[in-house]
C-alpha cells in the first residue's frame, strides 16, 4: 500500500469542502482542505437547508446544531416603492411554509457547524491550510499531484474540487470555464448591514420587487440585518467585470424605498457577494482521481434555493461509495454520481423554470408570483396552516 492510498486532497473550504472532509474522515481518510481565503468567513445570506441535505445532516450527526441557529423572521413585509405593505405574511406562517424538516440558516453559520465539527472530530487526520488555493494537477495510474499555490505539490488517491462556481480545480482539470456556464441572465449582491434601514422594523424581513428586479432587507437575527439584490440584465458578464459598486446604483438608484439608504451602506460594507446567476452543466463530475462536488459541479442557483442541501448531500453519498469500493476508485465515482445526478438536474430545470419569476419582467408575472403568499397572508389560509402544522398564532 501507498502512502498516498486513502489520503484525499479536498480544494475550497465552504460547506462542499467541509461537509466533504467530514464525511470522508468518517470513511478513514486523511484528508487535507486547502482553502484560498486567509480565514473562517462568516454570515453571508441565509439558505433554506432542507431535503436531501438535510437528512444527510442528521446522519452526519451536525443537525442539532444546524437547528440552533435556525432563524425566522417575526414576519415578512412586501412593500410599495412609497413604502406602505402590500401584504405582509407572519411569522408563524412563514414557519408552517417551510415545512418540518427544513431549517432557514446563514449560509456561514452551516460552515460554522461543519468547520467545527471537522476540527473536533478524534480522529486529527483533517488538516485545513487557509490562504492556500492550487495552481496545477496532475495525475498517474498511482495518484495525483496537486501543486499548490506555494510550490508544494501534495500526492492523494483523490482530489475534490470544491472550490465553487469559479473553480479552478474545474478549470485546470475539465476545461474553460465559459464551456459549462449557463448564465440565467441575472445578478445577486448581498451585503451585511450596519443598520437596519428606518421603515423596517427589527427582526422582520421586507422587499420590494418591480419590473425586473428586488431589493430585500433580510431579518438575520435580532438587529442583524442583510440587503439582498436581485436583478435582470442581458449581459451579465459587463455587469460583473464592472462589480457591486458600479452596477448595484446604477440598477437600483432610482428604486425607492430603502434603496437609497442600503445604497449608502455599500461603501462600507465589509464584504460585498455580487455574482452573476448561472449553473454549471458539466457533463461527467470525475476524470480519473479528480472529482468535483458542489457548485463547482452543478451550482443549482439560488433560484433553486437547493445548493447548500445538495453539497452536504453529495459530500455525505460520496463518502458512502468510497466506503462501499474502498479498492474501486472509478466505480465509487460513477456510482456516486449516478445517485445524485438525477436531483441536481432536477434542481437545476427548477432554477430554469424559477428564474422568470424571481425578479418578474411583467406585471402579471409579479402577481402570479405573489399570489401564493398573499393567499397565506390571508388569515382564514393562514390560521388553516397553522392549525394543519399544530401551530399556534
Ligand atoms: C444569494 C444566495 C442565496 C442562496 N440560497 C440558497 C438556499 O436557499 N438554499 C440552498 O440550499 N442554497 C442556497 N444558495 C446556494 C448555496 O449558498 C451554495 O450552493 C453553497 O454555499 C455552495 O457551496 P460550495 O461549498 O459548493 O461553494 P462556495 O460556497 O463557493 O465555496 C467554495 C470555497 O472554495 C474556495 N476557493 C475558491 N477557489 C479556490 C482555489 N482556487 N483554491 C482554494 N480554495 C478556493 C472559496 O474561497 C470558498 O471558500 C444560495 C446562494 C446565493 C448566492
Amino acid at each position: 500500500m501507498t502512502t498516498h492510498h486513502r489520503r484525499a486532497v479536498v480544494v475550497g473550504a465552504g460547506i462542499a469542502g467541509l461537509a466533504t472532509a467530514l464525511r470522508l474522515d468518517r470513511a478513514d481518510w486523511e484528508v487535507l482542505v486547502v482553502e484560498r481565503a486567509a480565514g473562517r468567513r462568516s454570515g453571508g445570506y441565509a439558505v433554506t437547508f432542507a431535503g436531501q441535505g438535510y437528512d444527510a445532516a442528521e446522519r452526519l450527526g451536525v443537525l442539532p446544531r444546524l437547528a440552533e441557529r435556525h432563524i425566522t423572521p417575526d414576519r415578512m413585509d412586501y412593500v410599495r416603492p412609497d413604502g406602505r405593505t402590500r401584504f405582509s405574511v407572519p411569522g408563524p406562517t412563514v414557519r408552517a411554509m417551510m415545512g418540518s424538516r427544513s431549517l432557514n440558516i446563514l449560509r456561514g453559520d452551516i460552515e460554522d457547524v461543519l468547520y467545527t465539527a471537522v476540527t473536533d472530530a478524534a480522529s486529527g487526520r483533517v488538516e485545513i491550510r487557509f490562504g492556500s488555493g492550487i495552481a496545477d494537477v496532475r495525475q498517474d495510474p498511482d495518484g495525483v499531484d496537486v501543486t499548490l499555490d506555494d510550490g508544494t505539490v501534495e500526492r492523494a488517491a483523490l482530489l475534490v474540487g470544491a472550490d465553487g462556481l469559479h473553480s479552478t480545480t474545474r478549470r485546470l482539470v475539465f476545461g474553460p470555464e465559459e464551456d459549462v456556464r449557463l448564465d440565467l441572465d441575472h445578478m445577486v449582491g448581498v451585503f451585511m448591514l450596519d443598520q437596519v434601514p428606518d421603515g423596517v422594523e427589527p427582526g422582520v424581513t421586507a422587499s420590494l420587487t418591480d419590473t425586473g428586479r428586488t431589493l430585500a432587507v433580510v431579518s438575520v437575527g435580532p438587529e442583524r440585518a442583510v440587503a439582498f439584490f436581485g436583478y435582470r440584465t442581458d449581459h451579465p458578464q459587463d455587469e460583473l467585470a464592472e462589480g457591486p459598486r458600479v452596477a448595484l446604483p446604477r440598477a437600483y438608484g432610482d428604486m425607492g424605498w430603502v434603496a437609497p439608504q442600503v445604497l449608502a451602506q455599500l461603501d462600507g460594507a465589509e464584504s460585498v457577494y455580487f455574482d452573476t446567476i448561472s449553473q454549471m452543466v458539466v457533463d461527467r463530475w470525475s476524470r480519473g482521481r479528480v472529482v468535483l462536488l458542489g457548485d463547482a459541479a452543478w451550482c443549482v442557483t439560488l433560484f433553486a434555493g437547493y445548493g447548500s442541501s445538495l453539497a452536504v448531500a453529495g459530500a455525505d453519498a460520496l463518502g458512502s461509495a468510497l466506503e462501499r469500493h474502498p479498492d474501486d476508485l472509478p466505480t465509487a465515482l460513477h456510482e456516486w454520481e449516478a445517485e445524485i445526478r438525477p436531483e441536481a438536474e432536477r434542481k437545476q430545470q427548477l432554477g430554469r423554470q424559477v428564474k422568470g419569476l424571481y425578479a418578474p419582467a411583467d406585471p402579471f408575472r409579479l402577481w402570479l408570483r405573489d399570489l401564493p403568499l398573499r393567499l397565506a397572508s390571508f388569515r382564514p389560509v393562514s390560521a388553516l396552516l397553522q392549525r394543519r402544522l399544530q401551530l399556534t398564532s
